[in-house]
Protein backbone atom coordinates (compact mmCIF):
# COMPACT_ATOMS: atom_id res chain seq x y z
CA UNK A 1 0.00 0.00 0.00
CA UNK A 2 0.81 3.48 -0.74
CA UNK A 3 -0.11 6.79 1.17
CA UNK A 4 -1.23 9.33 -1.84
CA UNK A 5 -1.68 13.49 -1.02
CA UNK A 6 -3.40 16.22 -3.02
CA UNK A 7 -4.61 19.46 -2.74
CA UNK A 8 -6.27 21.80 -4.75
CA UNK A 9 -4.29 24.19 -6.51
CA UNK A 10 -4.49 27.00 -3.51
CA UNK A 11 -4.08 24.52 -0.80
CA UNK A 12 -7.77 25.33 0.84
CA UNK A 13 -8.72 21.66 0.05
CA UNK A 14 -6.64 18.60 1.03
CA UNK A 15 -6.84 14.78 1.22
CA UNK A 16 -5.19 11.72 0.94
CA UNK A 17 -5.93 8.35 0.71
CA UNK A 18 -4.11 4.69 0.51
CA UNK A 19 -3.83 2.27 -2.10
CA UNK A 20 -2.14 -0.34 -4.16
CA UNK A 21 0.03 2.06 -6.64
CA UNK A 22 -1.80 3.77 -9.35
CA UNK A 23 -0.41 2.59 -12.40
CA UNK A 24 -3.48 4.53 -14.58
CA UNK A 25 -6.28 7.01 -14.87
CA UNK A 26 -9.94 7.24 -16.00
CA UNK A 27 -11.34 9.87 -18.07
CA UNK A 28 -15.36 10.27 -18.90
CA UNK A 29 -16.25 11.12 -21.96
CA UNK A 30 -20.03 12.78 -20.51
CA UNK A 31 -20.96 16.36 -21.37
CA UNK A 32 -19.63 17.27 -17.66
CA UNK A 33 -16.30 15.36 -18.02
CA UNK A 34 -15.76 16.52 -21.44
CA UNK A 35 -15.26 19.84 -20.50
CA UNK A 36 -13.14 19.14 -17.40
CA UNK A 37 -10.91 16.99 -18.62
CA UNK A 38 -9.35 15.48 -15.60
CA UNK A 39 -7.77 12.41 -15.21
CA UNK A 40 -9.83 10.60 -12.62
CA UNK A 41 -8.98 7.65 -10.05
CA UNK A 42 -9.68 4.59 -11.97
CA UNK A 43 -11.19 2.90 -8.54
CA UNK A 44 -13.53 4.18 -6.64
CA UNK A 45 -12.62 4.95 -2.62
CA UNK A 46 -15.32 4.68 0.64
CA UNK A 47 -15.71 7.48 2.55
CA UNK A 48 -13.41 6.07 4.92
CA UNK A 49 -10.72 5.54 2.51
CA UNK A 50 -10.64 9.11 1.61
CA UNK A 51 -9.64 11.84 4.41
CA UNK A 52 -10.42 15.44 3.23
CA UNK A 53 -9.48 18.47 5.05
CA UNK A 54 -11.14 21.34 3.67
CA UNK A 55 -10.17 25.16 5.14
CA UNK A 56 -13.47 27.44 5.89
CA UNK A 57 -15.92 27.38 3.19
CA UNK A 58 -13.84 26.71 0.39
CA UNK A 59 -15.43 23.71 -0.84
CA UNK A 60 -18.36 23.65 -3.07
CA UNK A 61 -20.19 21.05 -5.02
CA UNK A 62 -21.42 21.41 -8.68
CA UNK A 63 -24.82 18.73 -9.96
CA UNK A 64 -26.52 18.19 -12.89
CA UNK A 65 -28.55 16.24 -14.98
CA UNK A 66 -30.01 13.17 -12.17
CA UNK A 67 -27.99 15.08 -9.49
CA UNK A 68 -26.34 11.97 -8.09
CA UNK A 69 -23.24 12.67 -8.65
CA UNK A 70 -21.61 15.48 -6.56
CA UNK A 71 -19.00 17.17 -8.26
CA UNK A 72 -16.57 19.40 -5.75
CA UNK A 73 -14.72 22.01 -6.69
CA UNK A 74 -12.18 24.36 -4.39
CA UNK A 75 -14.15 28.36 -4.52
CA UNK A 76 -11.31 30.43 -4.27
CA UNK A 77 -8.68 28.50 -7.16
CA UNK A 78 -11.87 26.70 -9.07
CA UNK A 79 -10.36 23.29 -9.29
CA UNK A 80 -11.44 19.98 -8.94
CA UNK A 81 -10.06 17.94 -6.33
CA UNK A 82 -12.76 15.02 -6.31
CA UNK A 83 -16.24 13.82 -6.36
CA UNK A 84 -18.81 11.60 -5.31
CA UNK A 85 -19.72 8.94 -8.08
CA UNK A 86 -22.84 8.53 -9.62
CA UNK A 87 -22.31 4.42 -10.13
CA UNK A 88 -21.86 4.68 -6.46
CA UNK A 89 -23.24 7.55 -3.95
CA UNK A 90 -21.49 8.30 -1.29
CA UNK A 91 -17.73 7.22 -2.95
CA UNK A 92 -15.10 9.25 -4.48
CA UNK A 93 -12.70 9.39 -7.50
CA UNK A 94 -10.40 11.99 -6.54
CA UNK A 95 -8.35 13.93 -9.94
CA UNK A 96 -5.65 12.17 -10.04
CA UNK A 97 -3.64 15.88 -11.08
CA UNK A 98 -4.14 16.93 -7.94
CA UNK A 99 -2.31 14.02 -6.35
CA UNK A 100 1.22 15.05 -5.91
CA UNK A 101 2.69 11.80 -5.92
CA UNK A 102 1.02 11.12 -9.41
CA UNK A 103 2.63 12.96 -13.24
CA UNK A 104 -0.83 12.54 -14.46
CA UNK A 105 0.23 13.33 -18.07
CA UNK A 106 2.54 9.71 -17.74
CA UNK A 107 0.04 7.46 -17.30
CA UNK A 108 -2.21 5.46 -19.48
CA UNK A 109 -5.77 6.38 -19.73
CA UNK A 110 -9.31 4.50 -20.51
CA UNK A 111 -12.00 6.48 -21.50
CA UNK A 112 -15.17 5.43 -19.19
CA UNK A 113 -18.60 6.28 -21.84
CA UNK A 114 -20.29 8.17 -19.66
CA UNK A 115 -22.26 9.70 -22.35
CA UNK A 116 -24.50 6.95 -22.39
CA UNK A 117 -25.54 7.32 -18.80
CA UNK A 118 -26.63 10.85 -18.97
ZN1 LIG B 1 -8.23 25.91 -3.94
Amino acid sequence: MQTYNGSCHCGAIRFSFESETITEGLSCNCSFCERRQALMLPFMLAPEQLEIEVSGDALSCYQFGNKVAKHYFCNKCGIYPFHETMRKPGHYRVNLGCVDEIDSFTLPRTVFNGRELL
